[in-house]
């Protein structure tokens, strides 16, 4: 017996998932750059904000009066300017620098700055700004607001906003600066730009778990079915072989066999029968259940069809002197698509069920009826019938009435669970029809133009 390996290896990722996952993942970059440029707009349109409100403040008729050299030092201008400047920093504790910075012959100098004239920083006025930048320049020459950095110098990471400040008639005569720490701007700015794109990573994490745990249950029920349909097989060839041997003894008429032996062998038989009904079904499951069931649809000449599965039950319908009727309403010409094979499961489970449930002496019957698009096939006993609380359970699989456990009769509770996929597979239906003490009626619809 050929073993299925357990050591399948796993496929990779379908393309759809690996397509998916490429999807979310240029989302979450896209995502995170918008919200990047969105929190650094932001961040930096509060510095200039804040940056004109200081500008917009500076006492305009005193900057008027400043010469921008040293002689601007100790006049009431420069002074007003300079305790401006101080104040205003004093109370916006984050600002590092305020500065007021003039252009002359295309070089930038200091009317006043915000640092004590002790401070190492400080700059006189009149002192020319070497580090001016091209943004400070744009200041002046475009009147707009500019902002710069985050730059890293000795005191630490800051950002600097410049706002134009004008005389009555529009031009830029000065430009207000300031110097504010960037760690907060830069935090924001990588939690807020991080935050999509760590959402889509987590996406795709889930994606690709859920997907490995599907391929991993997939490929257990591969390896489940096709053990069982290897194991099912290696017993069902021997069964079959001792089931006609038994068969061959019990229908033998010279010499007759001895009664003690009919009755034994008539033992080996049923249970030889029931055997091989046990390991069909099994079969059956394993077939139904493997892979995405391919339908391998034909057209079938039903009452021939019927006959065949009804003469291979024969044997077992004369042991319990039931009669198998293939009604009238089984047109002889009758021809349905489907698959053979799933089909027969179908038909035989429901017939060997009849065979088991009815009451010996009795009749079980096929009867079919043409109903709006489809073919509907009822086999008809006259045994004990199916409670109606138990009517709908019957074809979950593995259950089985009290009434069938009492009869003795052999079962698994798989055969109508198999119907019922076999049905299902064609996009029909099986139901039942019983009232207790009358017999059932299984009736099995298909679309007559599958
Ligand atoms: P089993 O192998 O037990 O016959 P099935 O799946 O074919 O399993 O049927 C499930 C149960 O439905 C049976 O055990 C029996 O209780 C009930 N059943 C099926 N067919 C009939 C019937 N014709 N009459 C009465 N009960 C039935």
């Amino acid at each position: 017996m050929r073993i299925p390996s357990d050591a399948k290896k796993l496929p990779h990722f379908s393309i759809p998932v690996l397509v998916a996952v490429l999807g979310i993942l240029i989302l979450g970059i896209a995502s995170s750059v918008y919200v990047y440029q969105k929190v650094d707009e932001s961040g930096r349109s509060s510095v200039l904000q804040r940056t004109q409100t200081f500008a917009a403040g500076v006492p305009a008729l005193a900057l008027e009066r400043l010469r921008g050299t040293e002689e601007d030092l100790g006049t009431p201008e420069h002074e007003t300017i300079k305790t401006y400047l101080t104040v205003m920093r004093s109370v916006n504790a984050d600002a590092r620098f305020l500065y007021i910075i003039g252009q002359k012959d295309e070089e930038l100098f200091f009317y006043a700055d915000s640092e004590p004239a002790e401070s190492a920083d400080y700059s006189p006025p009149g002192q020319i700004y070497y580090e001016a930048t091209p943004a400070m320049f744009a200041v002046f020459e475009e009147g707009e607001r500019q902002t710069e950095g985050p730059d890293q110098d000795r005191w630490g990471l800051w950002i600097s906003g410049y706002a134009p400040i004008t005389d009555e008639a529009g031009n830029v005569v000065a430009l207000l600066g300031m110097d504010l720490p960037a760690t907060e701007y830069l935090t924001d700015l990588a939690i807020y730009s991080a935050l999509p794109l760590l959402v889509m990573l987590a996406l795709v994490c889930i994606l690709l778990i859920l997907e490995q745990t599907r391929r991993k249950e997939r490929a257990y029920v591969e390896q489940k079915t096709e053990f069982l349909s290897i194991a099912s097989h290696e017993i069902r060839t021997p069964l079959t072989g001792i089931r006609w041997a038994v068969e061959g003894l019990l229908k033998r008429q010279n010499p007759p066999l001895d009664p003690k032996s009919r009755v034994i062998l008539s033992l080996v038989h049923e249970s030889c029968l029931g055997l091989v009904g046990r390991v069909n079904n099994l079969l059956d499951l394993s077939s139904l259940e493997g892979k995405t069931q391919v339908l391998r649809m034909e057209a079938i000449s039903i009452r021939s069809f019927l006959e065949d599965i009804v003469d291979s039950l024969l044997l077992s319908a004369r042991q319990r002197d039931v009669t198998l009727h293939i009604d009238v309403s089984v047109p002889e010409d009758l021809v349905v698509r489907g698959d053979r094979q799933i089909l027969h499961h179908a038909f035989f489970n429901l017939l060997t069920n009849g065979i088991k449930y009815t009451h010996e002496g009795t009749r079980v019957s096929i009867s079919y009826a043409a109903e709006q698009g489809m073919h509907a096939f009822s086999v008809s006993d006259e045994g004990d019938g199916i409670a109606q609380s138990e009517q709908a359970t019957i074809f979950t699989g593995y259950h089985r009435t009290r009434e069938a456990i009492r009869s003795g009769q052999y079962g698994t509770g798989l055969g109508l669970y198999l119907v019922k996929k076999a049905t299902e597979l064609h996009n029909g239906s099986v139901r039942v029809q019983s009232t207790p003490g009358n017999g059932a009626t299984f009736t099995v619809r298909i679309p007559a133009s599958t």
